[in-house]
């Protein structure tokens, strides 16, 4: 009876709580042991398979050291042998950059016989009395000198200076890795992302997408029509930088690697922040709307495991193929006979930072338009370039594909091409009337494009899962940054699909030189960056960037007056950075790009001196006073007017200052402050190791002095004109006297070659202009100075400047 009204009421309810409770704790334990169970067998899996990693990698770089490599390279670990066959091979792509071309792999070269000459990083010109001396690297050559004169050359090795600033440049490509079989999931399983792709994604987004891709013309079956969870919470990882993403600590690793299939919502792990960088776009109130970045990959199911090349694999061929991959190799300077042998919608390997899939990025980004500019492409890499995009892009992202085509001499590039681009209503393709060179074609393509932002991509590429995405959002969070995908390597020689070193960027050298180069490791630790970072870039490589339609036009486009190819990459970059933009690499937009050791097309001028004159007409607009060490390197030649037409520049000009640019100084300081630039080779005192004196100008007129640093009048520079210079006089051979004249960067009597090489007269001041070796002296007998024959133990003739630059 107690007990009977104890229960009754508030008791009763009491008590039905504490029943509820100890069920509930007991049900929370057995999900606490399993899901326990769970973390641990996954740590034990991600253990075995970081070990695995590990030592694969330990293998691989005692393998390489072995091999004497210096730089990162691939050792292909899975290669697929037709023909049954199993070739031990390994490829080597140590030099892969925009200007040059790079060392060859010499196995396949030698094999196939393929003679690659666009290995020209450097200038191929010098002035015709150049003379190489012996400590020149080989590959500083001028392209037109052959082996033959190079070695009469050897002989008279003396003194000039080249300048060629390639001895420094990363030879190497942002290191190349192997794509692994453990490479984060399991690759057949990677390459059918498309069934569960949408299930993390909001339903709004969701439907959103479903609808474009039908429209599309995709092939919506492939997408199984799974019903979406218009409650499903999606993860508040914030896509803003300013909120580090420190990937092992504040997001974790999804449990199975296909992210796709995970099953739990992701609990917020940071809130959204305010954007506190919209520039010049501050009034717009933007949905604060977010989702995961959609992995696509829509291709055809069920996807021909077996096919060549399929998912990224390196090929290699039965010794009675190379005849044929000889053959055609010269119609693209690439594998093209297996290249037309992999299915244009190959799958590759999902090569992103662990954390890039768990990203979010706003549901209303700006659409894009793809521009792809071709001359005489060849039809499968094309091809695939095309249907990476298709396959890979959220629709409704993608506002059309231009191609555009540069007078292209093809057949199959023609009616071929228009055909079967007709069964994508998102391609278009542009027609030019004669030749414009890629530059100029992309304008064209600009010209017409109906996206909110522009995406040049070249036309062999293949763009990875999840490319897209990242870079709008980077424009969506600044209109003015100019957002560039990693450019991974599709190996010219076996198609493999590779992985290159984290946290490389663009930088340029002397004589804007393109190359890459990793960031220095303090800046990253200082900046705590994590690998899947936006990184600052100060020059893009050229053919791969996303851009704010808009803003392009603000920024008064390219310069048309560049012609083919070559310096554009330049251009543009000073032209974003120097204008209030910013160039940043996106780890987590990743796209293969087949690097060439050869353009496959032909230069309607001299390949040379078309890049050439690019060069000058960029470095005449952009680079202020610093314009000297980019002709100083090797350019000097391009200083005569009449040798070279740079063209009108008046409008670039104009240009540059109705943008309010920033000064190539600003650039260089903020930009790319580990980069070297000296204004002047040396500087200071000019000690004749003969007399014991310095040079002195007095009343203009040259003589020697006690040296005192406290004198101006024996301060001097030795500049990249190769001038000896006070003010604005050089020094100057008049008769067989010396004289001050007006400093004029086009004379070249003006020009001295001093420190130019460890040749025996490397201390001497060889006049350029006289036909022979003439050096300038210091009188014995008094205190004048006078020209005459080289002696290279002629004390009188050793000169030493107080501080050498350069
Ligand atoms: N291109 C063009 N017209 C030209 C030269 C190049 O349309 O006169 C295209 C070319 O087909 C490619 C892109 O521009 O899609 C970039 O050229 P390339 O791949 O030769 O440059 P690289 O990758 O060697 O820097
Ligand atoms: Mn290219």
């Amino acid at each position: 009876m107690k007990l009977r009204r104890y229960l009754r009421g508030s008791g009763r309810v009491l008590a039905f709580v504490f029943v509820a409770s100890v069920i509930w704790l007991l049900f929370d334990m057995a999900a606490l042991k399993i899901s326990i169970n769970d973390v641990n067998s996954q740590l034990l899996k991600e253990r075995v398979i970081k070990e695995r990693e590990a030592m694969k990698q330990q293998s691989r770089v005692t393998q390489l050291m072995k091999m004497g490599f210096k730089h990162p390279v691939q050792k292909v670990d899975f290669a697929v042998t037709r023909d049954e066959k199993r070739f031990s091979s390994s490829v080597k792509i140590s030099q892969v950059y925009r200007h040059g071309g790079r060392d060859q792999d010499q196995m396949l070269d030698k094999k196939f016989n393929l003679n690659q000459g666009k290995g020209d990083n450097v200038p191929k010109s010098y002035s015709s009395k150049s003379v190489v001396s012996e400590h020149e690297d080989a590959a500083a050559l001028p392209k037109n000198i052959s082996p033959k004169q190079n070695a009469s050359i050897k002989k008279v090795a003396v003194n000039l200076d080249l300048n060629v600033a390639v001895a420094n440049i990363s030879q190497a490509p942002p290191g190349v890795q192997t794509i692994k079989p453990t490479l984060k999931k399991g690759l057949v399983e990677t390459m059918h992302i498309a069934q569960n792709v949408l299930d993390n994604v909001d339903s709004k987004t969701n439907g959103k997408v479903k609808d474009e891709l039908a429209n599309n013309g995709t092939k919506m079956s492939q997408l199984q029509d799974k019903d979406a969870h218009p409650d499903k919470t999606i993860s508040q990882q914030t896509p803003n930088k300013n909120v580090k993403r420190k990937e092992e600590k504040l997001v974790k690793t999804p449990a199975k690697s296909d992210l796709n299939e995970q099953k739990e919502p992701l609990k917020p792990t940071i809130t959204l922040q305010a954007r506190d960088n919209l520039r010049g776009n501050s009034t717009v109130v933007r949905k604060p709307g977010v989702h995961k970045v959609l992995s696509l990959d829509v291709t055809h199911t069920p996807r021909d495991a077996d096919a060549v090349g399929q998912f990224g694999q390196a090929v290699f061929f039965a010794s009675n193929e190379d005849v044929e991959v000889r053959k055609r190799w010269n119609e693209g300077h690439f594998n093209v006979y297996l290249s037309d042998q992999i299915p244009v919608d190959r799958a590759i390997p999902d090569t992103r930072p662990e954390t890039c899939a768990q990203n979010l990025v706003h549901d209303d980004l700006p659409s894009t338009s793809v521009i792809f500019c071709f001359v005489d492409e060849v039809w499968s890499t094309l091809l695939r370039s095309v249907h990476s995009v298709l396959n890979r892009s959220p629709p409704h992202l993608l506002k059309e594909i231009i191609l555009v085509d540069d007078f292209s001499t093809k057949d199959y590039l023609k009616e071929q091409l228009d055909v079967y681009m007709s069964q994508f209503p998102k391609v278009r393709i542009i027609r030019l009337k004669e030749r414009q060179g890629l530059i100029r074609a992309r304008l064209a393509g600009a010209a017409v494009a109906k996206g909110e932002v522009l995406t040049f991509l070249d036309s062999h590429i293949e763009c990875n899962v999840g490319w897209l995405e990242p870079l709008l959002e980077r424009i969506y969070m600044d209109r003015k940054k100019v957002p560039c995908p990693v450019i991974e390597v599709i190996n010219d020689k076996d198609m493999s699909y590779m992985l290159v070193d984290n946290f490389q960027r663009g930088i340029f050298k002397w004589p804007l030189v393109f190359g890459w180069s990793a960031l220095p490791e303090e800046y990253i630790n200082k900046n705590n960056m994590t690998i899947s970072d936006p990184i600052r870039c100060p020059v893009m490589a050229g053919g791969l960037f996303s851009i704010d339609k808009k803003y392009f036009f603000e920024l008064g486009t390219y310069d048309p007056g560049l012609d083919v190819w070559g310096g554009e990459n330049m251009e543009i970059s000073f032209k974003i950075w120097m204008c209030g933009g910013e160039i940043e690499i996106i780890p987590c937009s990743r796209v293969g790009h087949i690097f060439r050791g050869q353009n496959p097309y032909k230069f309607p001028k001299d390949r040379q001196k078309t890049v050439e004159r690019n060069l000058a007409r960029v470095a005449e607009v952009w680079l202020d006073e610093y314009k000297d060490l980019f002709y100083g390197h090797g350019y000097h030649h391009l200083l005569d007017k009449k040798v070279i037409d740079i063209g009108n520049l008046t409008e670039q000009i104009e240009l540059r200052k109705s943008l309010k640019c920033k000064s190539f100084k600003w650039y260089l300081e903020n930009v790319y402050p580990d980069m070297n630039a000296p204004l002047v080779k040396a500087e200071g005192l000019v000690f004749n190791r003969g007399l014991r004196k310095c040079l002195a100008l007095q009343k203009d007129s040259l003589s020697f002095e006690t040296c005192d640093l406290s004198k101006q009048s024996q301060h001097f520079n030795y500049t990249w004109m190769r001038h000896i210079q006070q003010q604005g006089l050089c020094v100057a051979p008049q008769d067989s006297r010396l004289a001050l004249l007006l400093c004029d960067s086009t004379k070249p009597e003006l020009r001295w070659l001093h420190k130019s090489s460890n040749s025996a007269l490397a201390e001497h001041l060889l006049a350029e202009f006289a036909s022979l070796h003439m050096c300038l002296e210091g009188d014995p007998q008094g205190d004048s100075l006078r020209l005459s024959p080289c002696e290279h133990s002629n004390i009188f003739q050793k000169w030493q400047f107080t501080h050498y630059n350069a």
